[in-house]
């Protein structure tokens, strides 16, 4: 039987605490919802955008009432977070986070925490925005949620942090923190850094101008600045935070594309068609999935 939540606060109110608010609001009305943000200007507009029932200026005064805490901060503030909640916090309150890596974060709240139950979790859902402006109902629609329980945690608690997350929309897993970090540093944290290399690469050419840069830049380049844009302190932190998933995965990325770069010297046709051949079916798996939509060119309108 999952533990009843009838009161949940969100520390951090970004675009995903913001997010949570909002699709707490719009699927679990009978749920009460506080609000903070280390932020006063943060505060000010999630009091003017109204997602949360009340916005709390102190940390440890936004958990008192609060059956489940969400910490929606950056990974590497986590700590921190965890410490201006704990005075505030019932003994049998359940804390958890959105942060994108999990082994550290979950260290990092076990010690900021002790005595505490932290149920972590990731939902794997986001944009390039920040903010509380940012965050909308159904950005966890049809979305997985990764949670990442410790060993030996009560299956209440976790049934409720999962119960929680398939209320607002989400499809939930259940894995281990250190392998979360390695289908993540694939699937998310890799993508981000190759993203960030280009446009950076792009930008300092000499032979090329930035202005044309931007002009074609609907060759290929366009759709790796919209995940090069991603919040910079956050992808900081999960770059530091998951470091060994995300060079182990970087490794292999280098020798895959020494084959291809050889592929491309030595005329080797057959191997760049094969390998873009089984890349293809990839995308097509994620659009049968529901992942993303089939539209050409993302849906954009032309
Ligand atoms: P965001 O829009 O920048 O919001 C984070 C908010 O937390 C900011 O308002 C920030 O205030 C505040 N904050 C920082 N330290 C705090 C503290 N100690 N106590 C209270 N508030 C604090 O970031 P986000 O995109 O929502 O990301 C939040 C978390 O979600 C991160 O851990 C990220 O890894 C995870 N996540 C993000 C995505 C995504 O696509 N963005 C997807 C899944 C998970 P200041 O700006 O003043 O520091």
């Amino acid at each position: 039987m999952a533990r009843a939540i009838g009161h949940v606060t969100i520390v951090g109110l970004g675009l995903i605490g913001s997010s949570i608010a909002r699709a707490v609001k719009e699927r679990l009305p009978q749920v009460t919802v506080t609000g903070h943000d280390a932020s006063a200007d943060v505060r000010v507009a999630a009091r003017a955008l109204g997602f949360c029932d009340t916005v709390a200026d102190d940390p440890a005064a936004a958990v008192a009432e609060a059956d489940l805490v969400i910490l929606a901060v950056p990974v590497g503030r986590m700590a921190d977070a965890g410490s201006s909640i704990a005075p505030g916090l019932r003994g049998d309150a359940i804390i958890s986070d959105v942060g994108s890596s999990k082994s550290g974060v979950a260290d990092a709240l076990a010690k900021a925490l002790p005595g505490h139950l932290v149920i972590p979790a990731h939902p794997v859902a986001g944009t390039e925005n920040s903010g509380p402006a940012a965050g909308f109902a159904s950005l966890f629609e049809g979305r997985w949620c990764i949670v990442t329980p410790p060993a030996g945690a009560p299956g209440e608690a976790v049934a409720a942090v999962t119960g929680f997350w398939q209320a607002l929309g989400a499809k939930v897993e259940t894995m281990e923190a250190a392998h979360h970090d390695r289908v993540l540093a694939v699937t998310s944290h890799l993508p981000h850094l190759i993203a960030y290399t280009i446009v950076g690469t792009a930008s300092e050419l000499e032979e090329v101008t930035e202005s044309e840069v931007i002009k074609y830049s609907a060759g290929g380049f366009r759709d790796f600045t919209r995940i090069a844009a991603s919040d910079p302190v956050m992808w900081r932190d999960v770059f530091l935070a998951n470091k060994e998933a995300v060079l182990e995965t970087l490794q292999r990325f280098n020798e895959d594309l020494t084959v291809l770069q050889q592929a491309i010297r030595r005329g080797d046709g057959g191997k760049l068609e094969e390998w873009f051949t089984r890349t293809r079916a990839i995308r097509r798996s994620i659009i049968e999935q529901g992942q993303d939509d089939a539209a050409p060119d993302f849906g954009r309108k032309h």
